[in-house]
């Protein structure tokens, strides 16, 4: 269940040169994510984090004297970058202060924070934007990109606008201004998050942006094409998540066609029968759904997508789950997360009749899961035999764990390289498939990409 807890504040300064400034970003971009909110002033904030220089004598003292100023404002202060190398040089000065590292020690920022301040919203499947584990261990060669705060829908299972509001989106030169500083700082692969990434900008009325005097709007397909040229010769992977499906994702698909943004639509379909779709308040002309992702494929054939259902949602009946079941046959997706129906205090579908027995609900899901692992390995399967760029995410004794465009970190697949330990975390690879099973795939290296 969701804590109703108010996210706490954190007031960030960040003193010295632009390497201290990606080292910002990147402690604000996963805070962020961690769901603390930043502000510009110390009395707003809960917690200040100033992130310091020691280049020269000057900028020492102009450390010492916020960190001073920060300690007497607000009192709970974290001291990071340059000049914490030596972290006796700062507590001499203020031994009050609650946790002092070096520069890019973003993991030990993050944690400090955390310790001093916790914030944990128990993880819910249904509402969080990035799977527990995504948040205790992102590496340094992905990132989370929240682009917007709330929702504008009102799904009658999902309590996030009663408790996040409706949808703010940021405008669109911070949200590629902070992609750009990742990019800076090594990261080869964003994860564009928020709860409806197709509806962004839709409150700012797709405000125009400047970024580096070129106009940007606020609007998903632009965003996409500004986050598709960054990086010149290092352009990371950009992945989006979380996407409605509204007819303008349309627009997006040839920026995927031409390998701007990766093939790859995360898009939580929930249910195939019109009916339930409707008790739920979402778009339900399955129909059309299930039109649009044939044309996306046919512009798109490498496109993944990704989904998740929700099985035993009240009043679903025998026939409406094999509706859902024939949906699933007709669309073929390649990746697809089941939740049974539980309720969530405070969303309106607990007032809804006819709720489905809990073994019912259960044997559902059962057989939604039999239906689609068939259809992923399958899917799976058309892959052997073909050659892919691989990120690789982890390197070993055994060899080394990658990820093909097709795999989310955390929550999809992943390419076995067995015995190749000579590849770096973040390195790109070309790899050329060997075998499948119902998630993963196995392969051989062919050489750098
Ligand atoms: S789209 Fe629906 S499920 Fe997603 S956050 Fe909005 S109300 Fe909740």
């Amino acid at each position: 269940m969701p804590s109703s807890m108010p996210a706490p504040k954190i007031g960030f300064i960040s003193l010295g040169c632009p390497k201290a400034l990606v080292d910002s970003e990147r402690i604000l971009t996963q805070l962020r994510v961690e769901g603390y909110e930043i502000v510009p002033s110390y009395d707003d904030a809960d917690m200040v984090v100033v992130n310091t220089c020691g280049f020269i004598d000057a900028a020492k003292q102009e450390s010492l004297d916020t960190i001073g100023e920060a300690l007497a404002e607000n009192g709970k202060v974290i001291v990071t970058g340059c000049m914490g190398a030596n972290e006796q040089d700062i507590t001499d000065v203020h031994p009050k202060v609650l946790d002092v590292s070096g520069p890019h020690a973003y993991e030990q920022v993050v944690g400090a924070v955390k310790q001093h301040l916790p914030y944990r919203k128990p993880h819910n499947p249904h509402i969080d934007l990035v799977p527990p584990q995504g948040i205790k261990l992102t590496p340094r060669h992905f990132a989370y990109l929240k682009i917007s705060e709330g929702c504008n829908h009102r799904c009658t299972f999902c309590i996030i606008p009663s408790m996040r509001g409706d949808l703010v989106s940021r405008p669109a030169n911070d949200v590629v201004a902070e992609a750009e500083g990742l990019v800076r700082s090594g990261v080869k692969e964003l994860l564009v998050i928020s709860q409806d990434t197709s509806a962004y900008g839709v409150d700012t009325k797709y405000r125009t942006t400047f970024h580096q005097g070129q106009p940007v709007k606020t609007k998903m397909l632009d965003l996409c094409r500004a986050l598709g040229e960054l990086g010149g010769d290092s352009a990371p992977w950009v992945r989006l998540h979380y996407v409605y499906p509204y007819p303008h994702v349309d627009d997006i698909i040839p920026l995927m066609a031409e390998g701007k943004i990766l093939p790859y639509l995360d898009i939580p379909f929930q249910h195939g029968s019109p009916k339930i779709l409707k008790a739920m308040k979402r778009p339900g002309a399955i129909d059309n759904t299930l039109a649009r992702i044939h044309r996306w494929r046919e512009q798109c054939p490498d496109l993944t997508i990704r989904s998740t259902f929700i099985v035993g949602f009240p009043g679903e009946t025998e026939s409406d789950f094999q509706q859902l079941l024939d949906f699933l046959e007709a669309a073929q997706l390649d990746r697809v997360g089941a939740f049974a129906y539980s309720p969530v205090e405070g969303a309106a579908a607990n007032a809804l009749p006819d709720p489905v027995e809990e073994d019912i609900k259960q044997q559902r899901l059962e057989r939604f899961m039999r239906t689609q692992a068939k259809i992923s390995s399958a899917r799976l399967r058309q892959k052997v035999g073909r050659t892919m760029q691989i990120i690789i995410d982890e390197v070993d004794a055994e060899g080394a764990i990658g990820r093909s465009k097709a795999d989310a970190p955390e929550i999809d697949g992943v390419v076995y390289l067995n015995g190749e330990t000579d590849h770096q975390p973040g390195d790109f690879v070309e790899v050329t498939i060997s075998a499948s099973d119902e998630h993963d795939l196995w392969g051989t290296s062919t050489g750098a990409s």
